[in-house]
């Protein structure tokens, strides 16, 4: 049975107050709750919050959450999105067991709930065009006109129902409606349509069906047969709850569903409406769903996100009953705060500068010592080589060093992570008048990175030996430049032309050779990064997950 005083103690919202309630009250004996996703794209960030909220609920309230698609428009829908979407939620970490339902399980109920409402003189087939019907569905300031077909007999409604089921009428040419009020208030109660004629194979159905149920008819109904008991949704459903109340009301049901509604995520820089996802894909505006810098979960799990950190950020935005848009950084910090726990610290050169250290002895060099985690020893340690040629980032030297630059630049001193001070002495260019090499000499008294005299360098650099290994690193930002895309009408025209940036001859620790595909490492200075899946044998690729830069808390200390 919940617990639900334990919950209480955890995350709190207004959806899990009322499920507290309503178990407390003995109005529900158990909760059952489900995600129901339409199988025409990937699941995204958004998507992720209802999984959390959804699995989350049925987890801490002792109940279960089913997986249900809603497959009811073979047109737009394909197995390759079921697919996804299943790898994707178990991937979040969440688990249906035996509860992997399809609303094309209950086309056969749906449709005897179909007759059962002709039958009742509550739906009729209407032969009006779209247009036709858009005419006279009326605005939000009038009511609408009732169908010149809203008066046909039973008999006559049945007999057209069951030719549209056989497949004797052309796509489009007729609709069974439900039979409500054209003068309702509410524009999802002037009679919705219930069934529309498709002819399009669906992939679990196949041919057997010539019509499909909307949304609305097969979602409540689909929430009953399974005895979901809150049934939870995002705020664009509201208007449509006394529809999903009216067929309850009004069919034989098992059960006695409610739905709530939440406000649905927004994140700036973020487009999250699959329609838009779709096109980025289909216009090759992205590399793929998967695309790292895509909001789904396939482009951030292939960009390095561990799950964990969606499901911190998902209990951090928490739930609410207005519309908000969270802050991008929040996610980045969710996504720190998680790898800075669990990755590994390597070093990475990613635009490398060579160095020659002159008083170095010619030969094979030393092994030095670097620990793989400073907060967890239990991660161990592995050698660094060093010698006589070693890359810095170019970045790191300036040869005109501007005020407050304390790293290499002509005659400073600075620290090699784990190793020795050294000094800049010379700078060699190349024809262009472009820095090719720095000429530096060490102190081998410092070496592990402290002099004995107790002087003091204003920087460490990270750096690699003569056997790093070279690798292709991929950079990524927004893939909008605007925090709001699209408010200008185009969203194409936001799309940030620097959203992805190669980097090939980086310079890594050879360590690095052996982690494993979607394995997060952080290189040090940099941020974190994990193998790419477009790696070859001796040509590997990484993906940057996040730089190392928290802006988000940043921006919360200065208040
Ligand atoms: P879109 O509107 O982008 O085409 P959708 O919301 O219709 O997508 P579904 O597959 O129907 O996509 O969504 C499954 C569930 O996920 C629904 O319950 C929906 O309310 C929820 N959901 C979709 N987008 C978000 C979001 N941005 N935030 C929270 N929940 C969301
Ligand atoms: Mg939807």
């Amino acid at each position: 049975m919940a617990d639900v005083e334990a919950v209480r103690e955890t995350g709190r919202d207004f959806i899990r107050d009322i499920v507290a309630a309503d178990l407390e009250s003995g109005k529900r004996a158990s909760v059952v709750t489900r995600f129901p996703p339409e199988p025409n794209g990937y699941l995204h960030i958004g998507h992720a919050k209802s999984i959390c909220l959804n699995f989350g609920i049925a987890g801490e309230f002792g109940g279960r959450c089913h997986l249900r698609f809603d497959d009811t428009n073979p047109a737009k829908e394909a197995q390759e999105y079921i697919d996804a979407i299943e790898a994707d939620v178990r991937w979040l970490g969440f688990d249906w067991g035996v509860h992997l339902h399809h609303a094309s399980d209950y086309f056969d109920q749906i449709y005897a709930w179909a007759e059962h409402l002709i039958q009742h003189g509550k739906a009729y087939v209407d032969d009006q065009s779209a247009d036709e019907m858009r005419a006279a569905r009326g605005t939000l300031k009038e009511g609408g006109v009732n169908s010149p077909f809203r008066g046909r007999s039973i008999e006559e409604n049945l007999d057209l129902f069951r030719r549209m089921r056989a497949g004797e009428f052309a796509a489009g040419s007729r609709i069974l409606r439900a039979k409500i009020d054209m003068a309702s208030g509410n524009i999802n109660l002037r009679d919705p349509a219930l069934y529309r004629i498709l002819d399009a194979p669906h992939p679990r159905t196949g041919d057997k069906w010539k019509i499909y149920p909307s949304y609305d008819f097969a979602h409540g109904q689909s929430d009953a047969i399974e005895g979901v008991t809150h049934s939870i949704c995002t705020l664009e459903f509201e208007d449509h709850r006394p529809l999903y109340e009216w067929f309850l009301d009004n069919l034989p049901v098992p059960a006695r569903p409610h739905q709530y509604e939440f406000a649905r995520l927004n994140l700036t820089y973020t487009l999250l409406s699959k329609r838009i996802l779709t096109e980025l894909v289909r216009n090759n505006l992205v590399s793929g769903w998967d695309d790292p810098r895509m909001p789904t979960l396939a482009g951030l799990r292939r960009r390095g996100v561990p799950p964990g950190a969606l499901r911190e950020f998902c209990k951090r935005i928490g739930v609410a009953k207005a519309n908000s848009l969270v802050d991008y950084a929040m996610l980045d910090f969710s996504i720190r705060e998680c790898l800075n726990a669990t990755s590994e610290r390597r070093m990475a050169v990613l635009r490398p500068l060579k160095v020659v250290i002159t008083n170095y002895p010619e030969g094979p060099g030393e092994t030095l010592e670097a620990v793989n985690h400073p907060d967890d020893a239990s991660k161990g340690t592995r050698s660094l080589r060093f010698g006589r040629e070693i890359y810095v980032e170019r970045e790191d030297f300036m040869e005109h060093p501007a005020k407050k630059f304390y790293r290499l630049a002509p005659g400073k001193e600075v620290r090699l992570r784990y190793a020795y001070f050294i000094t800049c002495r010379e700078i060699i260019k190349d024809a262009n008048g472009e820095v090719t090499e720095l000429r530096c000499t060490y102190d081998p008294e410092t070496r592990g990175g402290n002099a004995p005299d107790g002087r003091k360098v204003q920087a460490t650099l990270h750096w690699t030996g003569a056997d790093a290994i070279e690798a292709e690193v991929r950079l990524y930002d927004h893939l909008f430049n605007q925090p709001a895309p699209g408010a200008g009408g185009d969203y194409t025209k936001d799309l940030n032309p620097d959203s992805r940036i190669a980097l090939k001859g980086c310079k890594l620790e050879p360590s690095l050779a052996a982690f494993a595909q979607g394995e997060v490492v952080q290189f040090e200075r940099q941020g974190y990064f994990c193998l790419d899946r477009d790696s070859a044998p001796g040509a590997p690729v990484f993906n940057r997950t996040v730089g190392l830069r928290d802006m988000w808390a940043k921006a919360q200390a200065k208040g």
